[in-house]
């Protein structure tokens, strides 16, 4: 056992450049307040995406040792379980303390292994944050309720927690997607074993670290390694009772099929394709803004990421001025100072995408931007698309209707609202949407026929701030979203309601006949 995670070394010293690593070190997994090396031997190698540099190897963790993070989260549901939520409240005071004094390197973490800029890796460690910040507000939401059913005999609701429960992480958002889940599940009394991507663990490993140190038991914050081989474990285990998964379509529902046959509760946030329609009313400028930084921030790789155009009318005549400002963003590693967009996460990645652009091409949609080929000087081995702008495609081409998850924007044309709502309604996705207007009557009416989860009026990624819950709708979740991540639904699927109903005084007490009858309470 060592006493910091191998890739993520101690918080006076990180990696903040893309320099090759003198002597990689393996990540290890997270288990009763340990950091351990794996007795493995198959290991995923991760790579700087801005390089390729081999930057840790990340271990696919023996049966045993998922079976021992399991143990070891049984053993602390124990005790966790019966701490006060005004305890566990403390020790979440103190993880978002350290979070917030931590954010530099949990932020180099996630641009080293992930690829984004380093400024929206700090967003993705904030937005985590905020998640750990409204959860210090717990003791209100786990308030049951009470209601005197008759004169003598009430009825009371409980929230109890569940008892082991899962995450299952994507790799867009080391820190934020694990803040989903590590705060909610913990201060509702459960235990957690978590899977990171095998993409990019390094935040993970950091946060594990520091439920360390703000003071979390043994055992309630696990956090394991590894592919498809680690996700059915957690499927199959009897002992996990609850999953959380973010992530792609396939894997996604997948998940929700295996857990919820093995009888656990699964919440799923799938993929998306967010469309955002645009009326000639809207602020031209902010309109231009908005979208170039949502559809091209992150390389695209955002859930929530405006990938597709709906240009209503004479809108479409503002495309060119587009393709000029999206053409103006630094690609660049993403500690260098002015990148606005990194790499994609792999070689792999990076083929698939521009597969999809020459598919566009084929099926007679418009390159009018092409960043296919793109190197920044520096850096000439990375996975690097440019912003990218794909223009007259219809419905039916791949590049509509498959998510891209690249620096790509796809643009559709339609004359009317209606038609527009039409389209974005049919698309089988309902993660995002947005729309461009200064009409108040316009928005409220897209407002209402929409079918999305998160609408943005004149916002671009309309992610729900912790205190409200993330709302995707259709194929964006599996299960048809029955259950959300946080907010009061995140509170609800970490906790189950016992319902008690008390007596406490009885006339019949001396009666000797039983009323066998349904008791009506009127
Ligand atoms: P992914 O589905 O490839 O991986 C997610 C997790 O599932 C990883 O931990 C991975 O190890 C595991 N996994 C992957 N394939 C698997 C399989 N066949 N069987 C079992 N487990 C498997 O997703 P990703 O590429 O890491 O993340 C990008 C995707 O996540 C995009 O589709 C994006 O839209 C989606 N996403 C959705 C939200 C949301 O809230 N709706 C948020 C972030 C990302």
């Amino acid at each position: 056992a060592s006493a910091q995670p191998a890739n993520s070394p101690s918080a006076t010293s990180y990696p903040t450049t893309h320099d090759k690593i003198a002597s990689v070190q393996d990540t290890p997994y997270f288990i009763d307040n340990r950091f351990v090396s794996s007795s493995t031997d198959k290991f995923i190698d991760l790579h700087d995406p801005a390089t390729n540099n081999l930057v840790t190897r990340v271990p696919q963790n023996t049966d045993a040792e998922l079976q021992a993070a399991v143990e070891s989260a049984s053993r602390a549901f124990k005790t966790w379980s019966q701490t006060s939520v005004l305890h566990r409240q403390q020790i979440m005071f103190k993880f978002v303390a350290l979070i917030r004094s931590n954010w530099d390197r949990l932020a180099a973490s996630i641009t080293l292994e992930q690829g984004k800029t380093f400024a929206d890796a700090k967003g993705d460690v904030l937005r985590g944050l905020q998640v750990a910040e409204a959860a210090c507000g717990a003791p209100e939401l786990l308030k049951g309720e009470v209601l005197e059913v008759a004169k003598d005999m009430e009825t009371r609701t409980y929230r109890e927690p569940l008892g082991v429960v899962a995450a299952i992480c994507p790799f867009n958002f080391p820190a934020m997607i694990p803040l989903w889940s590590i705060p909610v599940a913990t201060i509702t009394g459960n235990t957690l074993v978590l899977k990171p991507s095998e993409r990019d663990p390094g935040a993970a490993m950091i946060l594990a670290e520091l439920c360390r140190e703000a003071g979390f038991p043994d055992g309630v914050v696990n956090v394991v390694h590894g592919a498809h081989r680690t996700v059915d474990f957690i499927l199959d285990e009897p002992a996990i009772k609850a999953v959380s998964f973010v992530g792609g379509n396939k894997a996604g529902e997948y998940i929700f099929a295996r857990g919820s046959a093995n009888g656990k509760r699964v919440q799923a946030n799938l993929g998306a394709k967010n469309h955002a329609a645009v009326l000639p009313d809207c602020n031209k400028n902010q309109f231009l803004n908005a979208v170039v930084g949502a559809a091209f921030g992150a390389a695209g790789q955002r859930c929530m990421a405006l990938s597709t155009l709906v240009m209503i009318g004479e809108t479409k005549e503002w495309l060119p001025e587009l393709a000029e400002r999206a053409k103006g963003l630094s690609v660049n590693g993403g500690f260098e100072e002015g990148a606005d967009l990194g790499p994609v996460i792999s070689p792999h990645s990076k083929a698939r995408i521009e597969g999809l652009i020459a598919s566009a091409e084929e099926e007679g949609a418009t390159v009018l931007l092409d960043g296919r080929g793109f190197k920044p000087d520096k850096y000439p081995d990375g996975n690097w698309i440019a912003p990218t702008i794909i223009t007259n495609v219809t419905k039916d081409m791949r590049c509509y209707k498959e998510e891209i998850f690249g620096p790509v924007l796809v643009c559709l044309n339609v004359d009317t609202l209606d038609e527009a709502i039409d389209l974005i309604n049919e698309n089988e996705y309902g993660n995002g949407v947005a729309i461009f207007t200064r009409s108040g009557p316009t928005a409220e009416t897209f407002r209402r026929r929409i079918e999305a989860g998160q609408v943005g009026i004149n916002v671009p990624i309309p992610v729900p701030l912790p205190m409200f819950s993330f709302t995707g709708n259709k194929k964006s979740v599996a299960g048809g979203g029955v259950s959300t991540f946080y907010g009061k639904p995140g509170i609800n699927f970490y906790t189950q309601l016992k319902t008690v109903t008390a007596m406490w005084t009885s006339a019949d007490a001396i009666s000797k006949k039983a009323d066998v009858a349904m008791p009506t309470h009127n």
